[in-house]
């Protein structure tokens, strides 16, 4: 079995989320999970990163996410990178992590820190879920070039 995320990240308050969060994952369908990360579209593109998270704030309030994925990544670090980015919803929106990026100045290894608990979540999430309905799911969405998954 995997080591609870809260147990290897005792300082992340919301690994617990995360941890909860995947173990609801189940039989539930890659969409159903991205709809309940509030991911609305994925992008498969040029980006200086492998992969990055945009927040997509409404004049209502209301928040979501877009995945930019580097059209540069293999398959397998497409993969990889859709679960670190699933992973950032759970801090991305919390106080501190807010005014810590807005700032660009986070606490000494905090950034570092968050990182290396995404790369663990999306190994503990690629487990999970399996590659077969990853790569199903990137097939299905028409994993190219531009815009695969998401609203038009
Ligand atoms: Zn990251």
């Amino acid at each position: 079995m995997e080591i609870p995320l809260a147990q290897q990240f005792s300082d992340l308050q919301f690994a617990k989320d995360a941890d909860g969060w995947l173990e609801s994952i189940g039989d539930k369908s890659i969409s159903e999970q991205l709809a309940e990360g509030k991911i609305t579209e994925i992008i498969i593109c040029t980006v200086a990163v492998k992969g990055l998270l945009l927040p997509i704030e409404l004049t209502t309030g209301q928040v979501f996410f877009r995945v930019l994925i580097s059209n540069l990544n293999s398959f397998d670090e497409s993969y990889f990178v859709l679960g670190h980015e699933i992973s950032h919803t759970f801090e991305v929106y919390k106080e501190e992590h807010r005014k810590y990026r807005a700032s660009k100045s986070w606490p000494v290894g905090l950034f570092e820190l968050v990182e290396k608990f995404c790369d663990e979540f999306s190994k503990i999430w690629l487990a999970i879920n399996g590659k077969e309905k990853i790569v199903m799911f990137f097939e299905n969405s028409g994993a190219v070039f531009g815009k695969f998954y998401g609203r038009n």
